[in-house]
């Protein structure tokens, strides 16, 4: 044992039982202390929970799939109206074009109608609009379908980037209509881009080439420049019909599917037919002559033309538009040549004075020289063939390679034709018959030459016609002379046999005139989906 302490009385007995009560309390304080904080701090998320929820709900979001479920009738306006609407409430669907967020409580967006911009921005505001709703707005995909409501407000400064310049849209409703499933195969933005932005810009643009976009045609459609082709396109047609119409033509529509490979069987399609072959038409000729001769006097047609031919150029398509017309005449070709340059000087009056803001909409991604025509007493400009071949003579071209015009002299016709005369546009006369096809009356006192004449738009051939023959006897001899056996055509020729009025008339390209009024430099751009050898897609 040691000497140090006894047994039975331990120097630590541990606290006493006062000593224990404090401690108790002190513990029983320390709790209630910890379940004050806990509530508090419950109290306190609680309320945060309160602050955040959204006070602008039910101004944004998707709306439900359209199903024609309800229609309230309430009037939808539009981008181009807007400068006029300073102070209003307006309500309009729109794509967001771009979309740009400035922190947490701004966006920008830029919202696209057809040819029309305009800015639009939503702001973080009490009780009307929400941190989650600029959120939801900046995260929306460009090219979304939204239905907007806002105050149209004029800005000091014009807006470079839209179209509406003078004002913009203080955004207090957003739905989206419809989105985007994946990603655009290229912007908008990009696809309406200059060559010479790409070109001259510090900044690394995208290119979108033609094939990208012909390939993706429904994105390279909503370009504001598309929209303003297709618009101008659209009226080229209008006004073909309004002024014919009121020459007193009436349209008419011939068939596409043709028994027999006609006017030259080496540039017709052929298609299954049931048991055996038909053949697309590619052109209305026959058919247009065929109504003169069952005296339907003045007739057009608007209507597709199918050519096999493969032709890989700027300027060629395997099936294009046709604006086509026949009438009789009176006494001479010429009042056929009257009525088809009044049509196209009634044309071109027409796309300037009501097509000025489409038109200048192209020319901001492909830049050209006003086109240009002569008015008044002077006239259009007309010259004989012998003349226009002088023209490239005197300009150096041999005389030996003016049989005909290759692409690159009719090119430079145009050009020496636009410094003598300042004119774009022009028709020559008199073709030598060699050059035309079979249909075609000679002339009169020079059987080398022919009744014919093409027009043109910058060097460029956009019409062919002629006085046609008439009369049965010449026709069948001009067709063996041509190598065509008058009995494959045996409807076409008896209509003649059957008495036919003296008739002329011409066929004209109708993506080409709107590629060279608008120098488009490839037909493509002026075909809504463009068939060529090498493409039946989209
Ligand atoms: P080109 O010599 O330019 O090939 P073409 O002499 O064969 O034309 P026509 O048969 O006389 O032309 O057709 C009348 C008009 O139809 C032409 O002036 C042109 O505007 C248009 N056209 C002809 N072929 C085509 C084509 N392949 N693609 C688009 N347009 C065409």
């Amino acid at each position: 044992m040691s000497d140090s302490q006894p047994p039975d009385q331990p120097q630590n007995a541990g606290p006493s039982k006062s000593e224990l009560k404090k401690l108790a309390k002190a513990a029983e304080k320390e709790k209630r202390a910890a379940e004050k904080a806990a509530k508090q701090q419950e109290l306190a998320a609680q309320q945060k929970a309160e602050a955040d929820i959204d006070c602008a709900a039910n101004l944004y979001g998707a709306l439900p799939l359209n199903q024609s479920q309800s229609r309230p009738r309430r009037p939808r306006d539009k981008i181009a109206d807007l400068s006029s609407r300073v102070g209003e409430i307006v309500v309009l669907r729109a794509r967001v074009q771009t979309s740009r967020a400035q922190g947490n409580k701004m966006v920008f967006l830029n919202l696209r109608q057809t040819t029309d911009t305009v800015q639009a921005l939503l702001t973080v505001t009490p009780e009307k609009v929400s941190k989650q709703m600029v959120k939801w707005t900046a995260s929306l995909a460009d090219e979304s379908i939204i239905l907007v409501e806002g105050n149209v407000t004029r800005v000091q400064e014009p807006i470079k980037s839209a179209s509406v310049s003078d004002v913009e849209i203080h955004v207090h409703q957003i739905h989206l209509i419809s989105g985007i499933d994946g990603r655009l195969p290229f912007s908008v933005e990009d696809a309406a881009r200059p060559d010479t932005d790409l070109e001259t810009s510090d900044v690394q643009y995208n290119r979108v080439l033609l094939e990208t976009r012909l390939n993706n045609r429904v994105v390279d459609l909503r370009t504001q420049t598309s929209q303003a082709i297709f618009k101008i396109q659209s009226a080229i047609g209008d006004l073909f019909r309004e002024y014919l119409s009121s020459q007193g033509f009436i349209e008419i529509h011939s068939p596409k599917l043709q028994g027999a490979a006609t006017e030259s069987g080496a540039s017709v399609f052929k298609v299954g037919y049931f048991k055996g072959n038909a053949y697309l038409a590619q052109s209305p000729q026959l058919a247009k002559q065929m109504a003169i001769a069952a005296d339907f006097e003045r007739v057009y047609e608007i209507g597709p033309v199918f050519r096999a031919e493969d032709s890989n150029t700027h300027r060629h398509l395997t099936e294009f538009i046709g604006l086509d017309l026949e009438m009789t005449i009176e006494e001479h070709y010429h009042e056929v040549l009257e009525v088809l340059d009044s049509l196209f000087l009634r044309i071109f009056r027409g796309l300037r004075e009501k097509y000025s803001k489409e038109i200048a909409v192209v020319q901001k991604q492909f830049p050209a020289d006003e086109f240009k025509w002569r008015e008044g007493p002077e006239g259009t400009l007309r010259l004989n063939f012998h003349e226009a071949v002088d023209i490239l003579v005197e300009d150096g071209v041999p005389r030996e390679d003016l049989d005909d015009f290759s692409t690159e002299n009719e090119k430079r016709l145009g050009r020496l034709i636009k410094v003598k005369y300042d004119t774009d546009y022009y028709i020559i006369d008199k073709f030598p018959i060699a050059l035309r096809p079979f249909y075609t009356m000679r002339d009169s006192e020079d059987p080398t030459l022919s009744n014919s004449y093409d027009f043109f738009m910058r060097g460029e051939e956009i019409l062919s016609g002629a006085q046609r023959i008439h009369d049965p006897a010449i026709l069948c001899e001009a067709m063996r002379s041509k190598g065509v056996d008058p009995d494959s055509m045996k409807p076409y020729v008896d209509g003649f046999r059957m008495g036919c009025n003296p008739h002329g008339g011409g066929g004209i390209g109708l993506e080409r005139v709107a590629m060279l009024f608008l120098k488009l430099n490839n037909i493509r751009r002026a075909s809504l989906f463009p068939r060529d050898p090498k493409r039946l897609e989209p």
